[in-house]
């Protein structure tokens, strides 16, 4: 996509985290700068403790930064009340974890069901179910299902909420490799043919390759960033 046609979801800017005090202090980000367009896919490449998953929090509204911003179409989300941060928790933003994060008292239907903005369109949750392959599954409970059926319930509810932006935390950190690859080119076509924003955190290299655009970070900085004028489909990636 062209990015000087395409508008500004999310901007980052000069954002700072540390972690405890004096000798236990870890700077987990140090001055991260980017910005994120409207429908693209953007990779987050970085090995473990590089400060991937700190930044998606930040990004995400799951906790606060030391010092800088983190702006979702031009509000500073620091600056929210409360409800407005559980707002934009719930309905601005998907998160799709390693771990699936599903309660597991709750049936597939009543997990998306938790976050979904029936309001905007009543049918959201079996359409978003439907969507992502769970038509059969809705009265199951997440431990009868297998891990990726279980990341797939995970991207219903993200999408159920009327995410304008998925984050994804190493979404195929927990699955086996055909499985993963399946997730991956879910995530694929609700970029392509949903126009989703969406942002993959992996420390995969491969799966980088999809992306439209992708940064390394490194020791909490941003250490490169490329534009992929040609990303390879995650059918073709092999890691
Ligand atoms: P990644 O997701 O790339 O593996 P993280 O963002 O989880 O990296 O971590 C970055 C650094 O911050 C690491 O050194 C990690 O140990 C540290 N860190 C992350 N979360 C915490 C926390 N809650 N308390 C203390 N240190 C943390
Ligand atoms: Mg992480």
């Amino acid at each position: 996509m062209e990015n000087d046609s395409k508008n500004i979801i999310l901007q980052v800017k000069n954002l700072h985290k540390s972690y405890g005090s004096g000798e236990n202090e870890v700077v987990a980000l140090n001055g991260v700068d980017l910005e994120i367009y409207e429908g693209e896919l953007f990779v987050i490449l970085g090995s473990s403790g590089s400060g991937k998953s700190t930044l998606l929090n930040m990004i995400g509204g799951m906790d606060a930064p030391s010092s800088g911003s983190v702006i979702f179409r031009g509000r500073e989300i620091s600056r929210f009340k409360d409800r407005e941060l559980t707002n934009y928790r719930k309905n601005c933003i998907g998160f799709i974890f390693q771990s699936f994060n599903l309660i597991g008292e709750l049936t597939v239907r009543e997990n998306v069901a938790l976050v979904a903005n029936t309001k905007k369109n009543p049918h959201i949750v079996d359409d978003m179910l439907d969507l992502m392959g769970l038509s059969e599954k809705k009265k199951k409970y997440p431990s009868q299902l297998s891990g990726g059926q279980q990341q797939r319930v995970a991207i219903a509810r993200a999408l159920a909420g009327d995410a304008d932006l998925l984050l994804c935390d190493e979404p195929t950190g927990a699955l086996d490799y055909e499985t993963g690859k399946q997730i991956l080119k879910q995530l694929e076509t609700l970029s392509r043919e949903h126009h989703k924003t969406i942002i993959i955190v992996t420390h995969t290299k491969e799966i980088a390759q999809m992306g439209d655009r992708v940064i390394t970070v490194k020791d909490g900085k941003i250490t490169n960033m490329y534009v992929n004028d040609n990303p390879v489909s995650a059918e073709r990636i092999n890691w």
